[in-house]
């Protein structure tokens, strides 16, 4: 839905360059500018200057430059009109609406909006039943006992429901929630049904905790469910999300391209599990993006396994396990394919299909001359084989 030019006249009018960034990262004064370690790429001596005068910033590190409005865009991921929205409520401005619309779109918006009032009003409830009842009894102690501190279940407003919720707006609540009996029969998480605003295709877990972290690393860690997200902050790696459980969409993967081009892939540490998913490794280079990927040890997931190995050994065992696609698939094949042609081949032609999704030419060949040393082969015949997928 448009808004009107006067908003963002007013939006315009109001906005101030310091207090905007100041929102993300702190700002000291030195002569005429301020200046910020700068949040869009990672630096230890600052170089990202904001001029109070222009009401501009500029980062001499990266290039990034702009005004109040083009900072919102670039931090937050969004396009111009949601950015106004965003200054409009930080400043208090009324947001007008255009009128000229038909009445299909002023009722998809109108819907939207209860929706979204709705689904607050559900989340702090949730929420709150965490302060008495069963709430705290069964809700808090089992955060707790998973080892979740204060700090996480407010940062991720994780919450509590009750028996009996469902008599809670039941369709209009979205939310993702984890069943916290043990039965191995039920589904590990359940979703709400989808509604207008909640497209479970559309969600990557953790994106709105993630953003300025995947943008000053450059790099996305991309797990299966929710409490692998929670547990990798609560070891200080905040560059992630999940995709819910569900197997990858393109608008998932649009969303990630927003604000990095490296994704890493962490599997858990069972064979099926890997191969059901080597999908969505296509479907990443299919995106254009780089992709790297790190396999768990058997019985570990991204969530047990920090709990387990902390902080520091966490950092470490991402970085050492941490392989391109290319070695990833080889060596996933190659365990059964040492003595066994027929294997080997099969082998061959895995690492060939992930390469043709390969969009860029350039980068297409390069991972082909890579893949022929590393199995050992003519790179013509590699060639000849990624020509006919
Ligand atoms: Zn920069």
């Amino acid at each position: 839905m448009a808004i009107s030019n006067q908003t963002t006249d007013k939006v315009r009018e109001q906005v101030d360059i310091e207090e905007v960034v100041n929102d993300y990262v702190p700002l000291k004064r030195k002569g005429q500018n301020l200046w910020a370690c700068c949040p869009f790429h990672q630096e230890s001596t600052p170089s990202f200057s904001v001029s109070p005068a222009k009401q501009i910033y500029k980062c001499f590190g990266c290039g990034k430059a702009g005004d109040p409005i083009q900072f919102i865009m670039d931090i937050e991921g969004l396009g111009f009109t949601e950015a106004i929205r965003h200054l409009a409520k930080k400043y208090g401005i009324e947001v007008e609406e255009e009128n000229n619309l038909d009445p299909a779109d002023i009722q998809e918006y109108n819907e939207k909006e209860s929706l979204y009032i709705a689904l607050n009003y559900a989340k702090d409830f949730f929420h709150k039943n965490l302060e008495s009842g069963e709430g705290a009894s069964i809700g808090l102690s089992y955060l707790k006992e998973r080892g979740f501190d204060p700090a996480t279940i407010e940062k991720f407003e994780l919450g509590y429901s009750l028996d009996g919720w469902d008599h809670l707006l039941k369709k209009a609540i979205a939310f993702g929630a984890r069943i916290m009996t043990k039965d191995k029969k039920q589904p590990k998480y359940i979703n709400s049904p989808e509604t207008v605003i909640y497209h479970k295709s559309d969600v990557l877990y953790g994106i709105y905790q993630a953003k300025q972290s995947i943008r000053q690393t450059d790099k996305c860690y991309l797990v299966e469910g929710y409490t692998d997200v929670i547990s990798m902050h609560m070891v200080g790696v905040e560059n992630v999300v999940a995709s819910s459980g569900t197997s990858l969409t393109e608008s998932q993967i649009k969303l990630i391209k927003r604000f990095t081009d490296q994704v890493t892939v962490l599997y858990d540490g069972d064979d099926a599990g890997i191969n059901a998913s080597l999908r969505g490794i296509d479907m990443l280079l299919e995106g254009g993006l780089n992709v790297k990927a790190v396999v768990f040890p058997p019985n570990e997931d991204p969530d047990s396994f920090a709990r387990k190995s902390g902080k520091e050994g966490f950092r470490k065992f991402l970085e050492k396990e941490e392989k391109d696609f290319i070695h990833f698939k080889i060596d996933l094949f190659a365990k059964d394919a040492a003595d066994d042609p027929i294997k080997k081949a099969e082998a061959i032609r895995q690492v060939v299909l992930s390469i043709s999704k390969v969009p860029d030419p350039i980068i297409r060949s390069v991972y082909a001359k890579e893949s022929a040393r590393l199995l050992g082969m003519e790179e013509d015949i590699l060639l000849t084989e990624l020509n006919r997928q």
